[in-house]
């Protein structure tokens, strides 16, 4: 389980922030959940510029905490529950000359910014994603369809029940649930591991041999096989980019986190490249039917019973 930790930060509003600027200063003590003290820092910074403030300096360092350092502290006891709840809370104590804003000593609770409408992000990467791209090094293609990255014959038949397997689900509202955590789901054989990168025509062109003939394996199988999983790669990591710089093209939301948005979009931009070179040696190598360029090695498992229960695909340059 992870554990709550606790750093305090001398704070002021930055200019053109969403904070009255009739503030001068704060202190912003953070409690978040965390597997170490440098994880909980990185966090606790992000989360307090992402409310509008300038850390100034450290007031008091990060250190781990537990429901007994907060005895006859009620204030500071419920908000290291909350963040073992929801993985985060913070107390802001501001000062300021205008007493048209002091509060009293009770606190005021403030709602957490929404830079980010995530029903609108959901929709610009499903959007993208469903449109699809055939991504066959010749030919543009129109008839995108479903393409399954771990054969659905002879693979995911083999382990399902009652045509349905565990996977993993990066949804919006599974991770909902699960406060961020990407949960394992059972979901049904004909849409697990799928992806739109290719074409009816071009599927069927290229992975006959794996799909229709028994792995034995020859070279050119375990060429299709890491192609396959390459394809799914690019055409991941393509639409992501793609939609990662439309939503900056209308980001209106704090700095922090259009900072974060535009890392990831560099980030994930960078890592297409290198997968582009990947794709273009392997494109060659099908052209030129070159698939002896492929080391490999082939540990098959031998279950004790014959109940194999796991499949996956994957990709390792
Ligand atoms: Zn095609």
């Amino acid at each position: 389980m992870k554990e709550v930790y606790n750093v305090d930060f001398d704070l002021e509003p930055e200019s053109r922030s969403m904070i009255d600027q009739r503030i001068e200063g704060a202190i912003g003590s953070v409690f978040v959940t965390a597997s170490n003290p440098v994880q909980a820092m990185i966090r606790a910074e992000f989360e307090i510029s992402r409310c509008g403030w300038r850390i100034l300096r450290v007031k008091a360092p990060v250190a781990k905490v537990v429901a007994d350092n907060f005895k006859n502290r009620d204030l500071g006891l419920k908000f290291f529950k909350k963040a073992q709840e929801d993985g985060i809370s913070i107390i802001f104590l501001a000062h300021t000359p205008d007493e048209e804003l002091h509060t009293g000593d009770e606190p005021v609770s403030i709602k957490a910014p929404r830079d980010i409408d995530l029903n609108e992000h959901h929709k610009i990467f499903s959007k993208i994603r469903s449109k699809g791209k055939c991504l066959f090094y010749e030919d543009s293609c129109t008839d995108i369809i479903d393409a399954h990255s771990i054969q659905k014959g002879q693979s995911l038949k083999q382990i399902a029940r009652d045509g349905q397997v565990y996977g993993f689900s990066p949804s919006l509202s599974n991770m909902k649930k699960t406060k961020g955590r990407i949960p394992l789901v059972l979901q049904g054989i004909n849409s697990i591991s799928t992806f739109r990168g290719l074409c009816q025509h071009h599927d069927n062109l290229l992975f006959a041999p794996i799909d229709d003939t028994p792995l034995l394996p020859t070279a050119e199988q375990v060429f299709l096989y890491s192609y396959r999983s390459l394809l799914r790669e690019v055409f991941t990591k393509d639409y992501i980019v793609e939609g990662l710089l439309r939503q900056l093209e209308n980001y209106d939301g704090g700095k922090a986190v259009g900072q974060r948005l535009e890392g990831l979009m560099i980030g994930n931009a960078q890592g297409l490249r290198a997968l582009d070179w990947h794709k273009q040696c392997f494109d060659e190598a099908h052209k030129l039917r070159k698939f002896s360029d492929i080391r490999f090695h082939c540990d098959p498992i031998e279950a004790e019973s014959h109940h194999k229960n796991v499949v996956f695909t994957g990709k390792k340059s």
